[in-house]
């Protein structure tokens, strides 16, 4: 088999997620992060987690998040190529996941500031008032050096599985705007300007339904900030997106949509970043492999290169087949997506079968991104571990894939219910039939009927196997698909 297409991401990217109009500029992009970023990218992960200057030498509170310069410019890279622009200029979204693919080959962690940036930008202009958009929208989109960034920010201490349960941020309504008052535990991209922010009107149900989505910018109109930054978390990778915990006192925010569409609006939200995590999952996977293989080329041992024995030779056989296949599901909720996110609800039937794809997706990326990491680990032996080496960063970074954006039992479960309560699965087989194997095809819509009547707990319990095998159907037949394409 001839690895060469497999060791930059353009090569193996290809026209996978639709014809690329300005191939220059890709490769253009590719080059520079080898050139370039990937420098920076290496020393922003070694020297560990970004700082807060929480006063300036006045006294005044600035929480502001400190980085070296040339972080700035790494970050900017991708606005400058227009990774959010693009998506509101085409009216695709699948630039941005171009963009993202290669991004995050070189740095997993830096695709996540500019996939809260489109999480932001999305809802913004789908549901925002017309002066909200006009306030705030083109500061997202611009392509210099002045573009606003967002984030999305949902968790709180008490766990981010169960929003309706957990969310304890108050909104009140102040007539044309609303003050947020909590905790936020997790936020990432945390320097941003603007936040998409899930909170709780005051006297709203205790559950999923009683959350709505705001619109927070860091700043006031009076050029206050609008809220204060704990700390940041010191983590074993994503080091290059800061991520620390917000203090909401007061703060002022604009709803999005209506306090009906709220969990609606958080889903969506949470839908294009789980597209996000399945290619960067993709990305890193491939990066991986690369190292794996330009490593076993050259490290030798009983008389050849390790490459050269079989038991390895058929493991890079498995996981470059593991690749395209986890290539053609990312891309298949990828284009599916592309097909719905204007969408508003209530939602159509093709909307349910991209929230399955997007849960398909991101289970089966993040599980292979991990376990091809782990491997690529051993491949390296003893050398995989050092820390001067990549491989171990790109393990590292493989760990938080199957946890943000909803750990894989999450994913499991909202598979389970999207299936149950809209039948997306009928949709899903449907895409499938034109080139799946009929048997096999019968035996699996079969055992998900059969699934679907279980007692709930017993659904739940034996769900795991099920949709890990759907999964794995999934991403092989839609390789078969894009292989005939
Ligand atoms: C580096 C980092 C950055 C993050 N950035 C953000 C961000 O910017 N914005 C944001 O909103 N969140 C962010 N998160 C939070 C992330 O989305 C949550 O960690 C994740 O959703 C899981 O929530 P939790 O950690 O509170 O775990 P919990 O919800 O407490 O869950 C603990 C465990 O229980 C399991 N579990 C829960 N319910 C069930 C069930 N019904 N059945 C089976 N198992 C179950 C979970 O899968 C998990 O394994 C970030 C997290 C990390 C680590």
């Amino acid at each position: 088999m001839s690895f060469k297409r497999f060791t930059t991401p353009l090569t193996f990217l290809g026209d996978k997620l639709g014809d690329i109009p300005d191939t220059a500029a890709l490769t253009a992009y590719e080059h520079w992060w080898a050139v370039q970023g990937q420098a920076v990218s290496e020393a922003v992960d070694s020297t560990g987690t970004p700082w807060l200057r929480m006063f300036n030498r006045a006294g005044s509170r600035i929480d502001e998040i400190c980085y070296p310069p040339d972080y700035w410019a790494m970050l900017r890279k991708g606005y400058r190529e227009g990774i959010i622009s693009s998506v509101f200029e085409q009216n695709s979204v699948l630039p941005f996941y171009r963009l993202g693919y290669i991004t995050a080959f070189h740095d997993p962690g830096l695709y996540c500031p500019y996939t809260v940036s489109l999480a932001t930008a999305v809802p913004l202009e789908k549901y925002g008032s017309e002066a909200l958009k006009a306030r705030f929208l083109p500061h997202l989109l611009r392509t210099d050096d002045e573009v606003w960034q967002g984030a999305t920010w949902m968790t709180e201490i008490k766990g981010g599985s169960d929003l309706g349960a957990n969310v304890e941020t108050i909104a009140r309504n102040q007539g044309d705007h609303w003050c947020l008052s909590g905790d936020k535990y997790f936020a990432s991209n945390i320097g941003a300007e603007l936040a998409v922010v899930a909170a709780r009107p005051e006297g709203a149900t205790q559950d999923v339904r009683g959350l709505t989505l705001f619109l927070l910018p860091r700043l006031k109109e009076n050029g206050e900030l609008n809220y204060t930054v704990r700390r940041l978390k010191d983590k074993i990778a994503t080091r290059s997106v800061p991520t620390g915990e917000v203090e909401l006192r007061d703060s002022e925010a604009w709803l999005l949509g209506t306090h009906e569409q709220g969990v609606y609006l958080i889903l969506e939200v949470l839908n294009i970043s789980r597209v996000a995590n399945s290619i960067a999952s993709v990305a890193l996977a491939q990066r991986a492999i690369a190292e794996a293989t330009d490593f076993a080329r050259q490290r030798r041992a009983f008389g050849k290169a390790i490459i050269e024995h079989p038991l390895l030779q058929q493991q890079f056989h498995e996981r470059h087949h593991g690749l395209q296949a986890a290539m053609a599901l990312a891309c298949k909720a990828a284009w599916m997506l592309d097909e719905v996110w204007r969408q508003t609800p209530p939602y159509n039937d093709r909307y349910h079968l991209f929230r399955l794809l997007a849960h398909l997706a991101k289970y089966w990326t993040a599980e292979f991104a991990a376990q091809t990491c782990k491997w690529a680990m051993e491949v390296h032996g003893g050398l995989g571990v050092l820390a001067e080496y990549p491989v171990e960063r790109w393990f590292r970074e493989s760990m938080i894939l199957s946890i943000w954006e909803g750990t894989a039992h999450r994913q499991i479960l909202d598979g389970l219910e999207v299936m149950q309560r809209k039948a997306a699965h009928k949709g899903l087989f449907e895409a499938l039939r034109p080139t799946a194997d009929p048997h096999a095809l019968a035996e699996i819509e079969a055992r998900i009927e059969r699934h679907l009547e279980l007692a709930e707990d017993e659904q739940e319990a034996r769900a795991e196997k099920l949709f890990h095998d759907l999964a794995r159907f999934s991403a092989e037949t839609f390789l078969t698909q894009s292989q005939v394409r």
